[in-house]
């Protein structure tokens, strides 16, 4: 029983009141079909919405089931729509995007049936209604009354009480309106019809009750069928959407409106991009090699890391295995000083300097691969002027230093390099040539001979000399006066260990002999000492306590460091340890920059944000239907938040496929690569959370405007 006692209700509108209904009593009962007429305006509408609880009322009563509703609350209302009323719609109000079966299924799904459960009464109901031929049409391509009948199923879905149609045949043709209306009939048996309409002749054939508005008011309430069931209205069990059938429902809505669909994909889309490549450059920007120079080392690569043991004892292979192993290191020098060896070759008119290559190199641009020992590869960019012209390419030169000549055989273009710049890669026997004549210069080395201590001689290695035995110039013997045969002391120091070691001296040399001697040419210096190999080494080639490695990328730089650190390592990184000038400057503009990127970024998100508000201004019809259908705010915001999070998903995957590709160079894009190198699985989790954050609080930002006014008023607009 549904009984209104001196119901009034009225409308504010610019601050006028309008009156929609006054003093209105009726009592309606189970079985009734009861019509309701009226010229325009009269209040038909307005009874109707009070009445199916979609409307609030301000005076007198209203009682279902005898039980007073005025102090009813936002979410009463919405259990009393749930479990007794369904609603039919002049203009239909279906999804128009969803097939005849997914309307009515979704009647179903806001009341937690079961998917298992739904498919058989969903065709029954389109049976029912006569549609079983439009089962997978979509509900734009349907005429008005086929439209209707489809409302209609849906009505029944839930098996409510109380149907209440608001001129359900107004828009249609006669023909179609008495199908409507012979359905709707054919129902009122076990149910409360409640229709309005301004035809009431199509109705009155079945109308038990008619009650004619006028001005608010109930002019005439004429019972033409006594019914009275005298059975309470029962109301029908609901349950929730369940979350299984509120992301089915998420999908569906992501996928089914295929501009929509595109524009969210492309507003993702943008958003990722955007952060990524901002985030990316920026990174890249603050790993790009610093500026900077160095009174101590020659090369001063960002990348170098020197390294030494804490303990102060030399390096084993096993050291290096476990240093080698370490993720983000490119190559191991294992004699440093190499590194500080700066190669100066002469030649024709052309004088070379550089550092020495000291990775392994597998082919060349131009030329071929040093066999020999006398062989070199110049390795710089293309656009170097020598590098260019092809010149270089085997012309013999001679290593200053070391007096020994060598010719170029190969070039080998590398973009890393300036202009400028070059390096020599060389074979390891020249290498080791180089390491030999180097070593010393690490070493304090003072000289004894006769308990005189003197600093100016230069030991030399040389095969010609037995162990243990030392020649001199003929120049030093005159200092010191009949050396032969005497002794002389080397002792060694340097920050690694001390060494000290006794020499006979054994021949005086002069440039007569030396050839005979020594088998070199002529007299270099007077303060040449010569000395056996094994000799030497046992001075100045104690074993490896000093070593360099170098990373693959400058962004693998602190985590190296701090795995060599954890090996008990002392490590110095070249790249903290130069002097720059400009380093006050460059970090006041990364500062800038980061500034700016975070504005460009907060701007951006605010930007896409506003234009998802906006397309979703195109949804307010769906979820007022979920609405109408007994759908929560809780509901809509979480079929919503679904739906935004699907597609942020499935934009976010296409994005990571993207850089997939680019990273495997299955697409060559060298731009991006160079950004996203600089981006960890970490950032992208972080953007990815954006994405859903977004998603989130646009969810909830649109439930909230959805749901401030009530249905009604919101159903209005929407149309
Ligand atoms: P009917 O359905 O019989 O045409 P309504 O119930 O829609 O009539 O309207 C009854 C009266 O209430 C009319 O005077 C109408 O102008 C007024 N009215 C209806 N809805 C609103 C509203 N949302 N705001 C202000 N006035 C309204
Ligand atoms: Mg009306």
């Amino acid at each position: 029983m549904l009984k209104l006692k001196n119901v009034s209700k009225y409308y504010y509108q610019d601050g006028v009141v309008a009156k929609g209904l006054s003093n209105v009593n009726l009592e309606l009962h189970l079985g009734e079909f009861v019509v309701i007429t009226g010229e325009s305006g009269s209040g038909k509408s307005t009874l109707l919405n009070v009445l199916s609880g979609l409307d609030t009322y301000e005076d007198g009563e209203m009682y279902i089931n005898g039980e007073e509703t005025s102090h009813y609350t936002e979410e009463d209302y919405l259990n009393y729509r749930r479990n007794y009323v369904s609603n039919i719609f002049q203009n239909f109000n279906l999804v128009n995007s969803y097939t005849v079966f997914e309307n009515i299924e979704l009647a179903f799904l806001m009341n937690g049936y079961k998917r298992s459960d739904i498919k058989d009464k969903v065709n029954d109901l389109i049976n029912k209604v006569g549609l079983k031929k439009y089962k997978n049409t979509h509900a734009s391509k349907l005429s008005g009354g086929e439209k209707q009948r489809v409302a209609i199923a849906r009505a029944l879905a839930n098996n409510t009480p109380i149907i209440v149609a608001d001129e359900p045949t107004g828009s249609l043709d006669s023909i179609a309106s008495q199908k409507v209306l012979d359905i709707l009939h054919d129902i009122s048996k076990e149910k409360l019809v409640i229709i309005v309409t301004h035809n009431k002749n199509e109705v009155l054939k079945y109308a038990t009750r008619l009650i004619k508005m006028h001005d608010g008011r109930v002019l005439e309430n004429k019972i033409i069928e006594n019914i009275n069931l005298d059975q309470n209205l029962k109301s029908i069990d609901v349950k929730d959407i369940t979350w299984f059938n509120k992301i089915k429902l998420g999908f569906r809505n992501a996928f089914n409106l295929p501009i929509k669909f595109l524009l969210m994909v492309a507003i993702f889309l943008l958003i990722i991009v955007n952060l990524i490549t901002n985030y990316g450059s920026f990174k890249k920007s603050e790993y790009e090699e610093v500026k900077g120079y160095s009174n101590i080392f020659n090369n001063i690569s960002d990348k170098r890391i020197i390294i030494n043991k804490k303990n102060k004892k030399s390096f084993d292979q096993n050291d290096y295995d476990k240093i080698t192993n370490i993720k983000g290191i490119d190559y191991l020098v294992i004699d440093d000083v190499l590194n500080e060896y700066n190669l100066n070759l002469e030649g024709d008119y052309i004088y070379l300097n550089g550092n020495l290559y000291l990775k392994e190199i597998n082919n060349v641009s131009k030329g071929k691969i040093p066999e020999n020992d006398n062989e070199i590869v110049i390795i710089g960019n293309k656009e170097n002027y020598y590098l260019k012209e092809n010149e270089l390419l085997n012309k013999e030169f001679i290593i200053s230093d070391l007096n020994q000549k060598v010719k170029i055989v190969g070039l080998l273009y590398d973009d890393n390099y300036n202009e400028y710049n070059i390096d020599f890669f060389v074979n390891d026997e020249l290498k080791n040539n180089i390491l030999l004549n180097t070593m010393k210069y690490y070493n304090n080395i003072t000289y004894q001979i006769n308990n005189v201590t003197y600093y100016d001689l230069n030991v030399i290695p040389n095969s010609n000399v037995n162990k243990g035995e030392v020649y001199i110039s003929e120049y030093v013997n005159n200092i010191f006066t009949n050396c032969l045969n005497k002794k002389l002391d080397i002792k060694i120091e340097n920050i690694y260990y001390n060494e000290n070691l006794s020499f006979n001296i054994k021949e005086i040399y002069d440039n007569n002999n030396i050839h005979k001697l020594l088998n070199i040419d002529e007299k270099e210096n007077d303060f040449n000492i010569y000395i056996n190999y094994e000799d030497y080494n046992n001075l100045f080639n104690k074993g490896n306590y000093q070593s360099s490695v170098f990373v693959k990328d400058i962004k693998d730089l602190e985590n190296v460091i701090s795995d060599l650190e954890k090996m008990d390592l002392n490590v110095l990184s070249l790249r903290n340890a130069k002097i720059d000038e400009t380093e006050m400057i460059s970090s006041l503009y990364n500062i800038f920059k980061l500034i700016v990127t975070i504005v460009l970024v907060v701007t951006m998100f605010f930007i896409t944000y506003f234009i998802i508000r906006i397309i979703y201004k195109s949804r307010n019809s769906y979820y007022t239907t979920l609405r109408t259908l007994g759908s929560s705010k809780k509901v809509c915001i979480s079929i919503l938040m679904n739906e935004l999070i699907i597609l942020a998903s499935f934009t976010y995957v296409l994005f990571i496929a993207f850089v997939i590709l680019i990273k495997t160079n299955i697409i060559n894009y060298e731009y991006f690569k160079n950004i996203i190198k600089y981006v960890y699985i970490k950032d992208y989790l972080i953007v990815y959370l954006i994405l859903i954050i977004m998603a989130i609080l646009i969810s909830f930002r649109y439930g909230r405007k959805i749901f401030k006014d009530s249905v009604i008023k919101t159903y209005k607009e929407t149309i």
